[in-house]
């Protein structure tokens, strides 16, 4: 186990081990916190797209918005 600290680019705390790749790019190393948060995202929205309600784009951008900086 790699027990090497560092930083996720997505929440900015230090983390140790092993991470989770973000499901915003398919190859930026996240903390598991981030990934496990990227999911659910991703969940409700299926979620919401399911029920047929209309995701705000301001709300994608927002949970993409730290890989742009
Ligand atoms: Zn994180």
């Amino acid at each position: 186990m790699d027990k090497k600290i560092w930083k996720c680019p997505r929440c900015h705390n230090h983390t140790q081990g092993y991470g989770a790749t973000s499901r915003r790019d398919n190859k930026t190393m996240i903390c598991s916190c981030c990934g496990t948060e990227e999911a659910i995202f991703d969940f409700s929205v299926a979620e919401s797209k399911r029920k047929g309600e209309i995701i705000p784009t301001e709300t994608i951008q927002r949970e993409r918005s730290w890989l742009e900086v």
